[in-house]
């Protein structure tokens, strides 16, 4: 029998693949896509490849999908620590992001990507000012990314008002039609910077488009209190709800404050919830009812949210603390066990992208898969491979990390080679931002 042909046979001493671990595994990829995968000895047999990576004893797994953040915030990492949530955005975040380039956007478009991709994310959803710069940068350095542009109710640096950003979209959606790794996202910022108008009619864009529609809901006791105020006493659910928000093609990102009518409400519509435990902690937002989530049946995704408000966009992080806050939280440590928060940190975030066959290893899959060094002390010995990829790693065992087969980053080395000019512009910026927040 002749050999068939592929690009790359990765094989490895451990591996996810879908909803098993096994052992002594390859897989062959043809065309970005997971062709075969089996045993390495019968994977060999079946076929030829131009290039092959034999990672020794190393655990092979679906990259990681980072369902919530904001990697040009990258930038103003550390810049305002231990604030509240509004004073932080408001009198520190928000002054320096009026003074916004296109180039710093896309340099800390370009630092967020090194770091998830140094940390075994190999996915992202993304929303952030002159977020175009996010989308090309993304699309360079080969990392699968669904992005759209914040939408405020005030003039962006993108755009004047409502209109002009509608026909942002539009293009922006029909630039990437038929890109396999890059995808528009409806990115309303929040409802209390938006206006009844605009997260309508965003909603109506987002079905025209057919994309997901993303926005930060009830991340806090004073957005829940502001949103009462401001519309008959109806807390941030309800007024979405009451403005047609909640639909199966929407996401939201935070859920913190909650009340159990809420959660059914979500429940019902089929919507999707991104959980950020680090940055709720260290904005002091509270602890997301994740188990409760759960249990009515909702999906839950997680993000790291901003690398201002975490500080790190490290997806092994916030996998870890999504399982252990909720056991916490319930004092109950069977909720959120580790194959839930793993999937969570995967498949469900594969969902958030509108891309489902990403997050799990199978044959037909894109291959986006990361490898976990398991010579390191922290990973001995092995008993469970998704115990480890939850508990006892972290984000630098990660040894490769692969999108559509493409090597983006292998034992310290970034594929695009522009990595140490990336790091010294982005530390040139420091001097810039600290002038601009000393201008108030
Ligand atoms: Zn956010």
């Amino acid at each position: 029998m002749s050999l068939q042909e592929c690009d790359t046979i990765v094989s490895a001493s451990n591996a996810i693949l879908d909803g098993y671990t096994d052992t002594d595994v390859a897989i062959a990829i043809r065309d970005g896509l997971i062709a075969d995968l089996g045993k390495k000895g019968d994977v060999i047999a079946k076929w030829q490849s131009k290039n092959e990576l034999d990672l020794g004893r190393a655990l092979l797994m679906p990259g990681l999908i980072n369902a919530h953040t904001h990697v040009p915030m990258t930038f103003l990492r550390g810049f305002a620590d231990d604030l509240p949530l509004m004073d932080w955005l408001t009198k520190h975040i928000f002054p320096v992001e009026a003074h916004l380039t296109n180039r710093i956007v896309a340099l800390g478009a370009r630092l967020g990507m090194y770091e998830m991709m140094r940390g075994g994310t190999t996915g992202f959803v993304d929303s952030y000012l002159l977020e175009a710069n996010v989308l090309e940068e993304a699309d360079k350095m080969g990392m699968r990314c669904v992005a759209g542009e914040a939408v405020f109710a005030f003039p962006s640096p993108a755009y004047p008002n409502w209109e002009a950003a509608a026909d942002l979209y539009r293009a922006q959606a029909e630039k990437y039609r038929n890109h396999s790794r890059i995808k528009l996202c409806m990115m309303p910022h929040s409802v209390y910077t938006t206006s009844d108008d605009i997260l309508r009619q965003s909603m109506e864009l987002a079905q025209e488009l057919d994309i997901m529609y993303h926005i930060h809901l009830s991340e806090s006791a004073g957005e829940v209190a502001q949103s009462k105020e401001l519309h008959q006493g109806m807390r941030p659910v309800e007024y979405a709800k009451s403005l047609g928000l909640l639909t199966n093609r929407s996401i939201f990102a935070h859920m913190v404050d909650l009340t159990d009518q809420e959660l059914d409400w979500v429940a019902e519509s089929g919507a999707q919830i991104v959980h950020n435990p680090v940055s709720n902690l260290k904005l002091a937002s509270g602890i997301a009812p994740v188990a409760d989530m759960v249990s009515k049946r909702i999906s839950v995704a997680i993000g790291t949210d901003g690398a201002a408000s975490n500080n790190s966009l490290d997806m092994f992080e916030s996998m870890k603390l999504a399982a252990i806050l909720a056991k916490g939280a319930m004092k109950d440590a069977t909720v959120i066990p580790a194959e839930m928060a793993f999937k969570m940190a995967t498949q469900e975030g594969a969902r958030a992208m509108m891309k489902p066959d990403v997050g799990v290893l199978k044959i037909g899959a894109p291959a986006d898969m990361i490898a976990l060094d398991l010579n390191e002390p922290n990973v001995v010995p092995l008993y469970n491979e998704i115990s480890h990829a939850v508990y006892a790693s972290n984000a630098k065992d990660c040894i490769l990390t692969m999108v559509e087969g493409k090597v983006l980053y292998q034992n310290g080395t970034y594929a695009d080679g522009l990595y140490a000019e990336t790091v010294a512009e982005m530390q040139d910026l420091v001097q810039w931002a600290r002038s601009k927040a000393n201008s108030l």
